[in-house]
């Protein structure tokens, strides 16, 4: 087998072996890969002819070097504690790139494992396609994402309500290590296997808190910022992730497990578009405060390692999570700030934010195009240009940019022109899957992936037309 330059070093199987699975891999009949990043691949140092073993992308065969596992791990899902574990996945190991980075590659769709309990281990190939599309598009977005190599379809018919295309996602994360990790870690009720995975995160993803006095309340304290950076990220692009349970928050600070999530249109702080999100939990507004609740989950894994005395661990674990709030405003001021041309925003600027927000809010605009319709100074094409309360918006708004550097071009480079809209991207999905036409897919992906050119106002700058309106994203 012909490496082309797979450099497998497999570090997680260090850990207690409580924490995964060693796993075989289980064959498909038809193995085709039907979408790769080349680019991914030129930058993770892998050359393109490892896009020729059609096999290693449907789990079919093994890159040189790999050690397949399924990883444990449990989670809060809709605020119920479950055991669960990948039960689609397998980490087939940790590439490290010729800088030296190292990147999990994991195989999402690959069959049965001993945490898959009902499930059939496998999934359609819709599902693949969107998280490949969304993720390529929030890492184009500088939103800390895991990233997609490849999809492959397994020449299989995956059972739902009805039979679909099998597939696999080659997905490429900085981890793989979840909240969820660490609740499953500390119901072992062994303090050494805790420890290791504290040990293991922070030497793989934060050694610098090494040099701190408590690292451990340092890799909290480091995780609440890296969430709040994240999902301030998430608030200020108009992106609903869908599913925030504790088993779907890298301790990394990328944005992982896609399922029905979607970026909002029309601006609307309700947002739900996730058909299983009936109490609308993870709606677009509840996100930071999610958020939150996931990190004190998280906080309660560390206390014993913060400190003996638990009285004492309890409170500087409240301190930390303390600073989430101030954290999170600061960060989402500074990504709307930019957004409105202002590089550094100060204290009475966010009224300048909250009141752009409620007349979008209030007038049913669209989020993303009212932002980059405003950054190409086009306000003639603003619907509201005449209402009272948007022209004095925006006389206040004109008067705060006067002694900004060049606001507009901080606008271009921060607001988007192109984001996956749903009903482009379930367009594109439905004649990929049903269709095996995949021109849209790949227009879409290529338009989605340079989001800031103004080429592409013309076609994609505009939300849906009320008949093309997607009200619901569905799971895998
Ligand atoms: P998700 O909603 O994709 O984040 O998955 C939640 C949990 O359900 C994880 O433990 C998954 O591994 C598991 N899961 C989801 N779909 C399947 C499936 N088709 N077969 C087995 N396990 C699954
Ligand atoms: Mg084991
Ligand atoms: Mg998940």
């Amino acid at each position: 087998m012909s490496s082309n330059q797979w450099n497998f070093d497999n570090t997680y199987l260090t850990l207690p072996d409580d924490l995964y699975t060693r796993e075989q891999l289980h064959l498909v009949s038809k193995p085709e890969i039907v979408v790769k990043n080349i680019q991914l691949a030129h930058d993770l140092g892998l050359d393109i002819a490892i896009f020729d073993s059609q096999e290693i992308f449907a789990g079919n065969s093994l890159p040189e070097g790999a050690e397949p596992i399924a990883q444990a791990y449990a989670g809060h899902q809709f605020g119920h504690f479950s055991i669960l574990g990948d039960g689609r996945a397998l980490l087939l190991g940790e590439h490290v790139t010729p800088d030296n980075e190292r990147f999990d590659i994991q195989l999402k769709g690959s069959g049965r494992t001993p945490y898959s309990r009902m499930g059939d281990g496998r999934s359609p190939l819709a599902p693949m396609l969107r998280e490949y599309i969304i993720s390529e598009a929030m890492h184009a977005l500088a939103i800390p994402t895991t990233r997609s190599l490849a999809v492959a379809t397994t020449g299989e018919q995956v059972r739902r309500e009805v039979t679909l295309p099998g597939a696999v996602l080659t997905r490429v994360a900085a981890s793989h290590i979840r909240v969820g990790t660490f609740e499953y870690a500390v119901r072992l009720e062994d303090s050494e296997v805790i420890q290791a995975l504290a040990d293991y995160t922070i030497n793989r993803h934060y050694p610098e808190l090494n040099r701190e006095e408590n690292k451990y309340l340092a890799l909290l304290d480091k995780v609440i910022d890296q969430q709040a950076a994240l999902i301030a990220k998430w608030q200020a692009v108009g992106f609903i992730h869908g599913v925030m349970n504790t088993d779907n928050m890298a301790i990394s600070g990328e944005t992982i497990d896609y399922g029905p999530c979607a970026f909002m249109d029309a601006f609307n702080p309700g947002t739900v578009f996730s058909s299983i999100d009936v109490q609308g939990r993870y709606q677009y507004q509840n996100q930071p405060a999610i958020g939150l609740w996931n990190l004190s989950r998280f906080a309660e894994t560390l206390v014993t390692l913060i400190d003996r005395d638990e009285a004492k661990a309890l409170e500087h674990a409240q301190q930390a999570l303390q600073q989430y709030e101030k954290l999170y405003m600061n960060y989402y001021l500074t990504e709307m700030g930019r957004k409105l041309g202002i590089h550094s925003i100060a204290e009475d600027d966010d009224q300048l934010v909250i009141d752009l927000l409620t007349l979008m809010e209030e007038h049913e605009l669209d989020y993303t195009g009212t932002l980059r319709t405003l950054a190409e100074n086009k306000v003639e094409n603003i619907t509201i240009r005449n209402e009272q309360a948007f022209t004095d918006w925006y006389q206040r708004w004109q008067k705060r940019i006067r002694t900004e550097d060049r606001p507009y071009e901080l606008m271009k480079s921060v607001n988007p022109v192109v984001i996956p809209r749903n009903h482009l991207v379930e367009e594109a999905l439905q004649d990929a899957a049903e269709h095996n036409d995949y021109t849209q897919f790949n227009k879409l992906v290529e338009v989605v992936t340079d989001p800031y050119n103004e080429a592409h106002a013309e076609k994609y700058l505009c939300g849906p037309e009320p008949e093309e309106q997607v009200f619901q994203t569905f799971c895998g």
